[in-house]
């Protein structure tokens, strides 16, 4: 039944598109249909919708899906060729699978350097025009938003994912199993209402057990995402946070936002963050590096 998703690796690109559409369309589904239907979780979004957002927005993304399948066909051609660093086969020892763990804490931190400063590099005006304003269209974003960009920006971000098979070794199952995780991520970050708290690394889990689920650095909110797109020049972290506040880029009404948001319990604080309606027009449209 689920043969035409498998193997999980080295099926080629049409398994690895198939793969990704599953994925991305359920989980799409599943966030923007089903849960608001099922659990009490409320907007921390300002605005309405477009009429037709949603599907264009579901349209938009099968370009980028199809450039990260493609993303992985080379992945795939590279490993058989002996010029990456994925590994196959089962962990021989426990050392061997705490390492798998740690190249999950790994790609983390990378995926998230990449993402930030490639985002970054999108909002330089000429990139913002031609190309990271479509993603920008959506100032009340959806899950569909995830994979919502150009193609080029698909490009770009999804580069990573070939340059991390030449940094660390990496076991070929976790690397296609993590790059369809991050694909949940991007659509998650989007949702519109808290995931309480936002949980897309492994280092924010642990965060979570250990000091539980209170505004630290180390927990990011789907609010922080949800900022950007009212705030572009604020915010172009996904994954972790910690690159906005040492850059500076944090929204200055961030910390006081999330601070009320936990400070009311589980849910949200209401409609969209504090930030003044001037602050919002100063920034609405924006484009800075
Ligand atoms: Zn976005
Ligand atoms: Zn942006």
């Amino acid at each position: 039944m689920t043969g035409w998703l498998t193997p999980l690796y080295g099926g080629g690109y049409w398994v690895a598109v198939r793969q990704l559409a599953a994925v991305y369309y359920v989980t799409g589904v599943v966030l923007h249909y089903v849960v608001p239907a099922v659990l009490p979780v409320k907007s921390v979004q300002k605005g309405e919708r477009r009429k037709g957002q949603v599907t264009a927005e579901a349209l938009q993304s099968i370009g980028p899906l199809l450039v990260k399948a493609g993303v992985w066909t080379l992945v795939e051609q590279l490993q058989q060729r002996g010029y990456t660093k994925l590994y196959t086969g089962w962990p021989p020892d426990a050392w061997q699978a705490l390492y798998m763990l740690l190249s999950v804490v790994a790609l983390d931190y990378l995926h998230d350097a990449w993402f930030y400063w490639t985002h970054r590099l999108l909002h330089w005006r000429p990139l913002y025009i031609h190309v990271h304003a479509l993603h920008h269209t959506s100032t009340v974003p959806t899950a569909f938003t995830g994979y919502s960009f150009h193609v080029a920006e698909a490009a770009l971000v999804f580069a990573n994912e070939v340059l991390v098979c030449f940094l660390l070794p990496l076991h070929v199952g976790l690397h296609r199993a993590y790059h369809l995780f991050t694909t949940v991520i991007h659509q998650g970050g989007h949702a519109g209402y808290e995931v309480a708290p936002f949980l897309p690394t492994l280092e924010q889990l642990v965060s979570l057990a250990i000091v539980g689920p209170r505004p630290c650095g180390a927990l990011n909110t789907v609010r922080h995402h949800d900022m950007h797109h009212r705030f572009p020049r604020s915010h172009y972290s996904l994954y972790m946070t910690h690159w906005d506040r040492i850059c500076g880029t944090e929204h200055p009404k961030y910390q006081a936002d999330v601070t009320a948001h936990f400070a009311s319990g589980a849910g949200a604080v209401g409609r969209g963050g504090q930030a003044s309606g001037a602050a919002q027009q100063q920034q609405r449209h924006g484009v800075a590096g």
